[in-house]
């Protein structure tokens, strides 16, 4: 898959999975000549994102290819990139089950398969600030918070995940977004009582979340997103 193909698959994908917030969020790719990052332009849903509605962004934030205006966060991507060497893609979506997650200031538990992704070690918070992420400080600080972790909350804002393909950081997007859900479920019935301990969150991980699973459930995303199936 091309950077622009990438791209419209992984908002494409992100729609399908609810992670729409009317025209904000993104995903981005890293350009593979290191000029900056391919993502989506300002002002669409995820689901309206096609392939003229992409823009390449230097790390500076000048739009240097594409038709459009760069979103406002894109050193939240930036910043991970460079930080990352080991990562090829970043999503960052204002899921409402994160933010509401985040609120609550709980390790998260790994309570179903999404969950080991996320617990032992526990998933990092940004605890910077519930602002917008705009500038180069900002985004490198969301990295240092990210660490090597495969995802990082943003407390009273949202989530930010990567992953060495698009199609890793777009299932990691999904998956955090569900384990917080089924936390925030379980909570709002009574006391948490049983979750994986590392051992068997090593062992799923593994297991439940190897590349090839994570592949499958990539590629069931661009079938039901009708796209084409391709590996990226
Ligand atoms: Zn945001």
């Amino acid at each position: 898959m091309t950077p622009v193909s990438q791209v419209v698959a992984a908002h494409r994908a992100l729609a399908v999975a609810g992670h729409g917030d009317l025209v904000w969020g993104h995903a981005a790719v890293r350009d593979p000549d290191g000029a900056g990052i391919w993502t989506k332009a300002a002002g669409w849903g995820f689901e309206e994102v096609t392939e003229y509605r992409v823009v390449l962004v230097s790390p500076d934030g000048d739009v240097l290819a594409g038709t459009g205006r760069r979103h406002i966060e894109y050193p939240i991507h930036t910043g991970i990139l460079r930080a990352r060497p080991d990562v090829g893609a970043v999503v960052h979506t204002h899921s409402h089950a994160a933010t509401a997650f985040a609120a609550l200031d709980v390790p998260l538990r790994a309570l179903d398969h999404d969950g080991v992704l996320f617990s032992e070690p526990d998933v990092p918070r940004f605890r910077g600030t519930g602002g917008l992420i705009r500038t180069a400080a900002l985004g490198a600080d969301v990295a240092a918070a990210l660490g090597d972790a495969p995802a990082v909350l943003l407390p009273r804002h949202g989530l930010v995940t990567v992953g060495a393909s698009v199609g890793q950081a777009v299932m990691h997007a999904i998956l955090l977004d569900r384990a917080c859900r089924t936390q925030l479920t379980a909570m709002a019935a009574g006391e948490l009582r049983s979750w994986s301990d590392a051992a068997e969150c090593a062992a799923k991980r593994a297991a439940c979340w190897n590349p090839t699973q994570i592949d499958a459930g990539w590629r069931y995303l661009l079938r039901a997103a009708g796209l084409p199936e391709e590996t990226t």
